[in-house]
């Protein structure tokens, strides 16, 4: 310290306090380190500073050592190279879209995709110039077809996060690489986890880190994974112009609730699977929609692709059920709640009208959709709320 900080006046020295850092002081948690204005020691270290270095602090906004961290982790808990983050999962698909896709492009998107992202295919058909097609989840090599010679981007999720059906996400990339069209996976169902995209090639990995990666219900973030490096500045020069960033306390949360998530997904995973194979023995249920049942379409692709379900899955009542009767049985759901953001501790029921979520598919059912998320309470009382919301809503 130059000069005796006592010697300044009042003011100054509430903004530049004498800090005592503790010394010998370690712990397991990530520092949260906040920033807007990032300071820079001189002019020449402030004009050399190069944007595509993840690590030259520039700006808050772009990211503090919080920020980072959670990025890296993310990055190399999913086998990828760079990770961005976004203030939700929908702010990844969209810097997604803006990083890839310019005026003149066409994107392919399946039609059982979560459906704010369809809703965005279609606002960039509608108002800015691109053409948005959509695609039977199922149709695997079959949509080198649909690849036109002005397709920039193939969107995959895997498997649809209320229909379940399980793309055959090699067959898909193959197609892709062979005319070097982009592909991006909204991979938030595998947490990272249970699907790992890289290993088959594909270039962009989603996540919504609302779900499984915060785990409390509590915060909203995003991230978009990958192992390219252009790849990565793209997306991450469109995210430098939308102007979006995260909090560095989001951060922290979501850093406190990775090292548990492995053990999570697996509790969700053993439960929901449970309770969805006794859903199969009821009389008021006309199909149980879980990857890991030999009848949901795209199985085989799950069976081989996938080591691991977590806790989402549906069921379709029987037609003789109204939406009414339906509606009637999720709101007499004492332990499920009604809600859309699942991955926390809470189980959730959501009912869908899925025959008009849909261009490019034929839905085959003709009884309402449920859609579980079964969360970390004792599955036997689970078990136990369905049944007596059954008793109770479907006479
Ligand atoms: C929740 C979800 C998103 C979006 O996440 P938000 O943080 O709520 O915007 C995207 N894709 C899937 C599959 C999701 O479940």
């Amino acid at each position: 310290m130059t000069e005796p900080t006592s010697k300044r006046g009042l003011q100054t020295r509430i903004v530049h306090p004498e800090v005592s850092l503790t010394p010998g002081f370690a712990s397991f948690s990530t520092p949260v380190e906040r920033a807007s204005t990032v300071v820079f020691p001189d002019l020449a270290t402030m004009r050399e500073l190069d944007w595509r270095n993840d690590a030259q602090w520039r700006y808050g906004l772009h990211a503090t050592p919080t920020s980072l961290a959670l990025a890296q982790r993310l990055a190399a808990l999913e086998g990828g190279k760079h990770a961005l983050l976004q203030p939700s999962g929908l702010g990844a698909i969209s810097n997604v879209y803006f990083g890839i896709v310019k005026a003149g492009d066409d994107v392919l998107i399946p039609d059982n995709v979560y459906s704010p992202n369809r809703e965005h295919g279609d606002w960039l058909a509608r108002d800015f110039g691109i053409t948005a097609r959509y695609y039977d989840p199922l149709i695997g090599a079959g949509i080198a077809d649909l690849i036109r010679p002005n397709t920039r981007l193939i969107w995959i999720e895997a498997p649809g996060s209320v229909t379940m059906e399980v793309p055959d996400v090699p067959a898909i990339v193959a197609a892709a690489r062979a005319r070097n069209v982009v592909t991006a996976i909204d991979n938030t169902y595998s947490a990272g986890l249970a699907f790992r995209p890289f290993e088959h090639g594909v270039d962009i990995s989603v996540q919504a880190l609302t779900k499984y990666q915060s785990g409390g219900s509590d915060v909203l973030m995003g991230a978009t994974i990958t192992v390219d490096d252009e790849l990565h500045l793209k997306l991450k020069r469109a995210r430098m112009r939308m102007g979006t960033g995260v909090s560095v306390d989001d951060c922290s949360l979501v850093l406190r609730s990775l090292p548990s998530m492995k053990a999570r997904f697996e509790a969700h995973d053993r439960s929901a699977l449970a309770l969805a194979q006794w859903l199969k023995t009821r009389p008021e249920i006309a199909a149980v929609l879980h990857p890991a049942f030999q009848d949901c379409p795209g199985h085989e692709s799950f069976k081989r692709d996938f080591s691991g379900a977590g806790g989402l899955f549906s069921v379709v009542f029987d037609a003789r059920y109204s939406a009414t009767q339906v509606d009637a049985f999720v709101e007499a759901l004492e332990l499920f709640a009604i809600g859309w953001s699942w991955g926390g501790a809470h189980s959730l029921a959501m009912p869908y009208d899925i025959a008009s979520m849909r261009t490019a598919s034929a839905w085959p059912h003709r009884g309402t959709l449920v859609r579980f998320y079964v969360g970390l309470e004792e599955e036997a009382d689970l078990r136990a709320d369905i049944e007596r919301a059954m008793a109770t809503a479907l006479v």
